[in-house]
This record gives C-alpha cells, sequence and structure tokens, in this order.
C-alpha cells in the first residue's frame, strides 16, 4: 500500500523535483534525518528513515551506502568516539608505558621508579632496593598499557566507544548501529510510480466526465476533526455527492480501513482501485463489508469494476529479472 504521501515522494523522484533522498546528520546531537523525503512525506506516514527503507525493502527505491553511525545504548545519543580502555574497569585513562623488569627478583616499575639515585649507585630497583649497575644487564624492559585508574597493566588495551554525551564507555557491539543510506528511485520503482500516476489520472478523468470536481493528493477531514491525506477527493455540486478514492497495487486490509476512515469525516463514497487486477481476501471482504467500489486499471487505462481476490504478486524485482533474462536468452 502506497500512501499519498508515500506516492507524493516517490512522483517528486520520478520527474526530478527530488533527485535523491540524502541523510542529514546533525552535527550538535548526531540526529539522522531525512531533508527532501520529511518535506514531502505526511506525519502520518511515520518517520522518513522507515518510510524509504520500507520502499527500498519493496525494489521501489535504491540504497547507496554512506555511512554508519552509532548509538549509545544507555543515553541514546548519536556520537560515540573510539577509545582504547582498561580491560578491567573500562577506564580509557590507559597510557602506554615503558617497564622494566629487575631479573632477580622479577620487580615490575616503570622506568622512572628505577631512576631513583640511591645509596650505591645511580639506579635501584624499587622492589628489592638492589643498586643496578646498568638497565641492560639486570633488567628486561617491555612496554605496557597502563591503567591509571586500577593499575592494571595489559599488552593490549581493549576498542572501546565512548558517549561524548553520558561519557560512559562501552563495548562496540552494545551500541545501537545505524547504516545511512542514500536513496535513489529504482528502475521498478520508475514504472511502478507511472502505473500508479496513470491510474489516479484515470479516476479523475471518470470522475470529471460524471461532473464532479476533483482534487488529487488532498486531505479530507477525519472523523477526529484531523485530516486524513487521500489520493483523490470529488464532488459533485448538484447532487453534493463526494468520492474519495485511493489507488493501490494491491490493496491491503490496511488500505481497505484507511480509505473507510477517510470517507467516514468526509461523508463520501469509497473509491478503491487496484493496479494489479487483485486485492487481498481479507481486504475484499473488508471492501464488500463497508461499500467500498472497487475497480481495476486495465492496461489500456481504462477501468474496470472487477477484481481479483489473491495473494500480493511476487516479488517485482524476480520478475523483471526474468524478463531481462529471457530477454537475453533470445
Ligand atoms: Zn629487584
Ligand atoms: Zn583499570
Ligand atoms: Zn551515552
Amino acid at each position: 500500500m502506497v500512501s499519498p504521501g508515500t506516492l507524493r515522494l516517490l512522483s517528486h523522484l520520478e520527474d526530478g523535483r527530488i533527485e535523491e533522498c540524502g541523510p542529514r546528520i546533525d552535527e550538535e546531537t548526531g540526529a539522522v534525518s531525512y531533508p527532501a523525503a520529511a518535506e514531502v512525506l505526511d506525519a502520518s506516514d511515520g518517520p522518513p528513515a522507515e518510510v524509504l527503507e520500507r520502499l527500498a525493502g519493496r525494489e521501489l527505491l535504491e540504497r547507496e551506502f554512506e555511512e554508519k553511525l552509532y548509538r549509545c545504548p544507555d543515553c541514546e545519543a548519536e556520537g560515540l568516539g573510539y577509545t582504547t580502555a582498561c580491560p578491567a574497569c573500562d577506564s580509557p585513562h590507559t597510557v602506554e608505558t615503558e617497564l622494566l623488569e629487575h631479573s632477580d627478583c622479577g620487580h615490575v616499575a616503570p622506568h622512572a621508579a628505577f631512576e631513583t639515585a640511591g645509596e650505591y649507585g645511580e639506579y635501584v630497583c624499587p622492589g628489592c632496593k638492589e643498586a643496578l649497575p646498568s638497565f641492560d644487564i639486570n633488567t628486561s624492559n617491555y612496554r605496557r598499557y597502563v591503567c591509571r585508574d586500577c593499575g592494571e597493566r595489559v599488552k593490549r588495551p581493549a576498542h572501546r566507544l565512548r558517549c561524548q554525551e553520558c561519557t560512559r564507555v562501552i563495548e562496540p557491539r552494545r551500541a545501537i548501529e545505524r547504516v545511512c543510506c542514500r536513496y535513489f528511485l529504482a528502475e521498478t520503482g520508475e514504472r511502478f510510480t507511472e502505473t500508479q500516476l496513470r491510474a489516479r489520472e484515470s479516476i479523475v478523468e471518470a470522475l470529471e466526465a460524471k461532473d464532479f470536481d476533483v482534487t488529487i493528493d488532498t486531505t479530507v477531514p477525519g472523523p477526529g476533526g484531523q485530516r486524513r491525506p487521500v489520493h483523490v477527493h470529488a464532488e459533485e455540486e448538484f447532487f453534493g455527492d463526494q468520492v474519495v478514492a485511493a489507488i493501490h497495487e494491491w490493496p491491503d486490509a490496511d488500505a481497505v480501513s484507511a480509505l473507510r476512515t477517510a470517507t467516514q469525516g468526509a461523508r463520501a463514497r469509497p473509491l478503491l482501485l487496484t493496479t494489479s487486477g487483485s486485492i487481498g481476501p481479507e481486504a475484499a471482504s473488508l471492501a464488500e463489508e463497508s461499500d467500498v467500489a472497487l475497480l481495476t486499471l486495465r492496461e489500456d487505462g481504462t477501468l474496470e469494476r472487477d477484481y481479483e481476490t489473491g495473494a500480493e504478486p511476487s516479488d517485482r524485482t524476480t520478475f523483471f529479472q526474468r524478463l531481462t533474462s529471457a530477454v537475453r536468452g533470445a
């Protein structure tokens, strides 16, 4: 089902008013938005990012990977920075330090701790207090990450992400990952949009032929006084007749209830057009119950008061792929 707002978005992409829907990342908060999509979609369509993802899932839009963003699981802020941290206490205050080990007693301490000028020489082991003639002979040195908070010494620090908002240090796998993409109209989406718009035009022509004043992509007052977006609204002055029409590739029960709600507020007759010629069984019985007139768009662009009940048309891409391979094979 494609809502009026979604069809508006698709048609803007189709005629080039919108070239693509790219993400905008707020520099302050790190929040991701899709301004081009948000501008044309209706509030009732839900979050633009979800609409775009759904359309991409239906292969109507193509997505191109932009970047990945990570959100803090504790405060939900975006903007996590990479940090090395202490594997024992998660403190990011670990410093790579050169350590010396006194071979005789096994005491390990930072280089500087041995440098104390002792009674018997320049270098003294801080563990056993033995004077050392030379570092080279009596000590072995290595580098360790030393935690300034808990004293832990490790060869390799842990990889962590630090939230710039709540300063929490978290394991990367705990972060909420978000993939940001740019969205373009796919070839299948282009064909789909053309069909939906042609179907809408057919309804407009049919209603105008019956002396209706027709408005496309408009709103009607809903039951709660809130205006509802509809594909087509038509009014006939003489009898005060009103029609609200919805166009769907394969109307489901949600499409029927949305249309019903829209017509209740406007006291209009509901008209439902299927561009695939098919409608879901649940939607069909719901339509029958609520006197929704069902129409089918025929290939020549004419409308027919007939429809089939059946499952959602099989995957569009597979169908087109089949077509393509058939052409290639010929
Ligand atoms: Zn020692
Ligand atoms: Zn530590
Ligand atoms: Zn946080």
